[in-house]
């Protein structure tokens, strides 16, 4: 796909990289470009550089839903008790201890040691400050990331966008939506290749860390591996909302700060845990998940339905078995408004993953029969979609909301010109959330624009 860039999107998407320099110097910078090159070479590398917004922009827009919805997750979160860290003071009867994401840095004490295989690895690494210790809050357990080379995000670059497009392909434009799966899919199998250590035992055995690993937690990951691709901080441009303001400035932020965990939701015992467990078994795990309360249940019309946090492996399963259902049953539909039906029919089934048993009751209030296969129950939650319009998901968003420890966002203030708050933060705190899967995207980019 190529699109044809014109002068002023040129600027603005370099401005958009190279945010401490002026519109001027970028001006200046793009003639001094286009005499070395030609109009030709120009010309071709724009085209490159536009396909590669284009791409980022239709992303934004395919997940704007789901900005909303985590916009209301961060409604009534108090960002005074969130952070990327605890402490708790020790006293008489009471060790202290504190959680932290931790860089990993060189060990003093090794004066020349020889070392090798892993722990040769995980020095070399630490040697660059290239690992970090990241706590899973969602999960109950740790894992250690490695930063990623430049050869390697470009690979993942490569791989997601020709992705999109190919979705694009089988189809059409209004299906990007549904494209989240495979997105997730390729993002998963690319942090698993930076995971390097972790506390849950066998961690590295087949599927283990994604049937493991919360889906609630995905975006923790991302947010940290992107600390690693910018150890010095990444400069974000806050743009003023307000359409009669064009107040604009450049913040170096870490991005680790984005991580907003909701501490009073963890009970002491389980921070506890966090902080020192050695080894973490599947069922210390698990308890875990169940301390901090990620299962839930709730009665609609003659269903009760139990549900629970999904972990990302049965989340990307059960979104892969849908898109290929999807695809079976649409492959020969007449017009876009047959599919537009069918994506409104089955839209309770994106909650397939979080719903683990149904019972379904007869008139005297009883159970009549359960049910506990993802089959039956996508079956379950088409016919609950007939009988009742949205109760469902407004009982899922509730509980999701419940559930979730930590939230991605940052605390806004008021435009220093016009003196508002950007249109998308929430009154009260001044909370605005970000989709890191998004950001990710954008600062992949970025990384590859600003090396090449
Ligand atoms: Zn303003």
């Amino acid at each position: 796909m190529m699109v044809e860039m014109t002068n002023e999107d040129l600027k603005e998407f370099y401005k958009l990289v190279f945010p401490e320099h002026s519109l001027e110097d970028i001006g200046n910078f793009l003639n001094t470009k286009l005499d070395q090159l030609g109009v030709d070479e120009f010309t071709a590398e724009n085209n490159r550089i536009g396909s590669q917004i284009e791409i980022v922009k239709r992303i934004l827009d395919a997940n704007s839903n789901q900005t909303e919805l985590a916009k209301k997750y961060l409604d009534g979160i108090d960002p005074k008790n969130c952070g990327s860290e605890y402490a708790h003071e020790s006293s008489e009867e009471d060790d202290g201890f504190v959680i932290k994401n931790k860089v990993l840095t060189l060990d003093k004490t090794l004066h020349g040691t020889e070392v090798n295989g892993k722990q040769a690895r995980m020095l070399i690494l630490a040697h660059n400050k290239n690992v970090k210790r990241v706590n899973l809050f969602n999960s109950g357990f740790y894992i250690t990331l490695r930063g990623p080379s430049l050869s390697e995000i470009n690979i993942i670059y490569n791989r997601l966008s020709d992705k999109i497009n190919s979705y694009g392909k089988t189809f059409g434009a209004i299906f990007y939506l549904h494209s989240d799966i495979s997105i997730k899919e390729i993002i998963w199998d690319f942090i698993e290749s930076l995971v390097i250590d972790s506390n849950l035992t066998k961690w590295d055995n087949t599927n283990r860390l994604r049937n493991n690993v919360s889906l609630l937690d995905y975006h923790l990951i991302i947010i940290n591996i992107g600390t690693l691709m910018y150890k010095n901080g990444y400069n974000f441009v806050h743009t003023c909302t307000n359409v009669d303001c064009d107040y604009t400035e450049t913040e170096k932020i870490d991005l680790g700060g984005l991580q907003l965990t909701d501490f009073n939701k963890i009970p002491l015992d389980k921070l506890r845990f966090i902080a020192k467990a050695p080894k973490v078994e599947i069922d210390d795990a698990t308890d875990y998940r169940k301390a901090i309360n990620n299962s839930t249940e709730f009665v609609i019309d003659k269903f009760k339905i139990y549900c629970k946090v999904p972990s990302i492996g049965a989340h990307i399963r059960s979104g892969n078995q849908f898109n290929q259902e999807m695809l079976s049953t649409i492959y020969n539909a007449k017009d876009e408004d047959e599919i537009n039906q069918y994506l409104k029919y089955n839209f309770n089934r994106i909650f397939n993953a979080w719903i683990y048993k149904i019972e379904v009751m007869d008139a005297e209030g009883n159970v009549s029969f359960r049910i506990n296969d993802n089959e039956s129950i996508a079956l379950a939650l088409n016919e609950l979609q007939s009988t009742s319009e949205s109760s469902l998901v407004d009982k899922m968003n509730e509980f999701i909301k419940e559930a979730t420890v930590t939230h991605i966002g940052y605390v806004t203030k008021k435009c220093p010109k016009c003196g508002k708050l950007p249109s998308n933060a929430i009154e009260e705190t001044g909370l605005v959330t970000i989709d890191p899967q998004n950001a990710f995207f954008t600062i992949l980019v970025m990384r590859l624009i600003q090396n090449s």
